[in-house]
């Protein structure tokens, strides 16, 4: 969304030099629960209370070139008609239709751009262009190709004569005053996305300041002292991140400007250095990883205790993506919110389409912030899990038939980042039931849209 800038926008964190002391104490291992503290709840019941959290941003005026992916604030009415003056559709000859076929004298000509004027009268016609201003008097079009030269003059650089294969009819080849856009017509409404068209839209009705919403900026961010930046070299015990850059990617490819704020190690004062540095900047923080029931997993701690944000959810029943969880808390008066995402490749990626997508879309404005759920046709059996479970697929349309086929993705467990390459939707699979173990092949199942089709 946003100016064309900040679809790249990739500011870094890392260097900022203030630091935070934070109250998590981690020494009594022994005494950590051994039951998540929070209820299970449903996806639904999740998404909804993200989404009543999630509001729209504020509105802000800006040059029309920079609002590329922004949703609109106004509606935008045509100041003049389009086009302002009756226009020819053809190159050919602007005639009176009433003089019917045969022979015209050509009076001049009108080229686009030319200011209107001249006068048709009968008998006579006016070599014209397409976009060309139609002179008075003339009230129909003769394209070109219905004619043939008569009479020429001073070696073919003048057309004295022509003549009129086909006789025309009132108004033949001409858009009127107005006929594509009318006087104070709305053209564009509120909440609409500006995409190339729409900004084609407000260059030709000459709205150079819209008012849109103000695009939230998400920052992102990874946890976990096992991990190294994708350029290093693996060590013992270490891993490279991978969630920075999908999740970047992700958000970045629906157009949301994105900071990248590194890598935190589970520390509970690197976690709030972190967080704390970021909300003088983002609108949301995006985290994956530490949010399990490992006593590394400091995460929900850090926000409890240290930036007094408040937990809404900390466990939802689905697979890949259980230990998800979304908080909130007002800094400087404004509504900042968190995900904590699950560290695993494939959690962290189902549960930001999930949660994260639909949430900045309502704060950037979008009046249908919803994923694209659609039917599709399973090519094989899915056994299915006892809880709900977002199934990797990827969808293809067979000549002749609507409903796409659904081909998994193979091996589903969380951790394995090959379960979403290419991967184009999530098969919204329901839970297993003693009715109902599995998906059969052919089964129509709904499939959620998380890459571009
Ligand atoms: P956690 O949620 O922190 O317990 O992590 C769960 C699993 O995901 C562990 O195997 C982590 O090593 C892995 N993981 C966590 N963060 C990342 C990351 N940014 N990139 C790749 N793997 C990760
Ligand atoms: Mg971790």
């Amino acid at each position: 969304m946003i100016t064309v800038l900040s679809i790249t926008t990739n500011l870094n964190f890392r260097g900022c030099s203030q630091l935070f002391a934070g109250q998590v104490d981690v020494s009594q291992v022994a005494y950590r629960p051994r039951e998540s503290p929070f209820p299970m709840i449903s996806v639904d019941e999740a998404v909804a209370i993200v989404m009543e959290h999630a509001q729209t941003l504020s509105e802000e005026t800006i040059n029309f070139t920079d609002c590329l992916g922004c949703f609109l604030a106004e509606d935008v009415f045509a100041k003049e008609p389009l086009p302002p003056f009756p226009a020819s559709i053809k190159d050919g000859y602007a005639v009176i239709a009433a003089d019917g076929g045969g022979t015209r004298f050509v009076a001049g000509g009108s080229s686009a751009g030319d200011e209107p004027g001249g006068k048709v009268v009968p008998g006579h016609c006016v070599r014209i262009n397409t976009g060309a201003p139609v002179p008075e008097g003339a009230d129909a079009v003769v394209q070109v190709e219905d004619t043939l030269l008569v009479r020429s003059a001073e070696e073919g650089t003048k057309e004295l004569e022509i003549k009129i294969m086909k006789a025309p009819t009132v108004g033949q080849d001409i858009r009127k005053i107005g006929s594509d856009i009318g006087m104070g017509e709305k053209v564009l409404r509120q909440g609409q996305k500006l995409g190339p068209s729409e900004l084609g839209i407000l260059a030709t009705v000459g709205v150079t300041k819209v008012k849109s919403f103000k695009p939230p900026v998400i920052g992102v961010m990874s946890t976990g002292n096992e991990l190294l930046e994708p350029g290093e070299t693996l060590i013992p015990g270490k891993i490279r991140d991978s969630n920075r850059t999908t999740l970047l990617a992700q958000l970045r490819d629906y157009g949301f400007s994105c900071l990248d704020l590194g890598i935190a190690k589970d520390s509970p004062d690197a976690l709030l250095n972190l967080l704390r540095k970021a909300l003088d900047k983002a609108d949301v923080i995006v985290t994956s990883g530490g949010v399990s029931m490992g006593e590394k997993d400091l995460l929900r701690h850090v926000l409890e205790k240290d930036l007094r944000a408040k937990i809404h959810f900390g466990r939802v029943f689905m697979k890949p993506g259980k230990p998800t969880t979304f908080a909130t808390m007002e800094y400087n008066g404004k509504r900042k919110l968190f995900f904590g995402l699950p560290g695993n490749p494939v959690s962290a990626i189902v549960t930001c389409n999930l949660y994260v997508i639909p949430a900045v879309n309502k704060m950037a404005g979008n009046p249908n912030p919803s994923r694209t759920v659609i039917k599709a046709k399973v090519d094989s059996d899915i056994r299915l899990d006892p809880r709900p479970e977002y199934h990797r697929v990827v969808l293809s349309w067979l000549p002749d038939s609507p409903v796409p086929v659904a081909k998994s993705t193979g091996n589903q467990i969380s951790s394995r980042l090959l379960s979403v390459n290419t991967a184009n939707a999530l098969l919204l699979l329901p839970p297993r039931t003693p009715d109902k173990p599995e998906v059969k092949r052919d089964e129509t199942v709904d499939a959620m849209i998380i890459a571009r089709l």
